[in-house]
């Protein structure tokens, strides 16, 4: 039986447990603390640590961790990862035998140039670059990048459980409603979301299907969507890539 949890670091990032009763892998440890709390009451081996991108949120518990568990640390090739033993490039897999796990390796650069995605048994694991209802910031890639990586992702089957790195769906959600206002599924997830909210849960896992029926940022080739760029303009957006580029900045404004 597999568990994933997420644990909770900072303000709203969560470090992605996934574990057995005996072997355990985290995604993104930003923070050692909380980690090394939650594998000791457990009492889990931790055999490896995936990483999407060199952000500190993300990579600041690896030297602690490495020292205290040695586990194989697996991150971007082209980016600088504290502790790393395996570099790969998206195509590549990566199998944790211990938990029977294979990923899959897709690049998915626009926050970071090297930012990387592990896709496996129906799991995506994406960093900060799809979030639920929303999506990264551009710190060092292009539109077209980010748009392209999303543009991948969303090629995965419709039922992939999203597990993204932040908790900012209900602020997503917000901005969302801005520039897809008639869109029911949307105003639908506001009610669930915020339900779960009051109730202290994790929004997350989402699915690939809820992402594309919400998510303004899979949904530029919307007339909505669309529309609401050329507002943002004042010219009719040229192409998918210029609605993309527009949302993004609109939601870099947004408050
Ligand atoms: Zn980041
Ligand atoms: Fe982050």
């Amino acid at each position: 039986m597999l568990t994933v949890f997420p644990i909770p670091a900072f303000q709203d990032n969560y470090i992605w447990a996934l574990h057995n009763d005996r072997f355990a892998i985290l995604v993104d440890p930003g923070d050692p603390s909380p980690c090394i709390g939650y594998l000791s009451t457990r009492k889990l081996a931790l055999v490896a640590i995936l990483t999407t991108h060199h952000h500190a949120d993300h990579t600041g518990g690896n030297l602690e961790l490495a020292t205290r568990y040695h586990p194989r640390i697996i991150g971007p090739a082209i980016e600088n990862i504290p502790a790393i033993t395996e570099k790969v490039t998206g195509g590549d897999t990566v199998f944790i035998s211990e938990l029977g796990l294979h990923f899959q390796v897709i690049a998915t650069p626009g926050h970071t140039l090297g930012h990387i995605s592990y896709y496996g048994a129906n799991r995506l694991f994406c960093g900060d670059t799809l979030f639920a209802c929303g999506c990264g910031r551009l710190f060092e890639g292009t539109p077209e990048m980010m748009h392209a990586s999303l543009q991948s992702l969303a090629l995965l089957p419709d039922s992939t459980e999203i597990f993204c790195a932040h908790e900012y769906t209900l602020s997503n959600i917000r901005f969302a409603k801005t520039v897809d206002a008639d869109n029911a599924a949307l105003l639908d997830r506001e009610i669930f979301e915020k339900a779960k909210r009051h109730q202290r849960l994790s929004t997350l896992p989402s699915t690939l299907a809820l992402e594309k029926a919400t998510n303004p940022f899979l949904r530029c080739h919307e007339n909505a969507l669309d529309q609401a760029a050329e507002r943002y303009l004042k010219h009719r957006p040229r192409n998918t890539v210029e609605t993309f580029a527009a949302l993004r900045e609109m939601k870099n404004h947004f408050q």
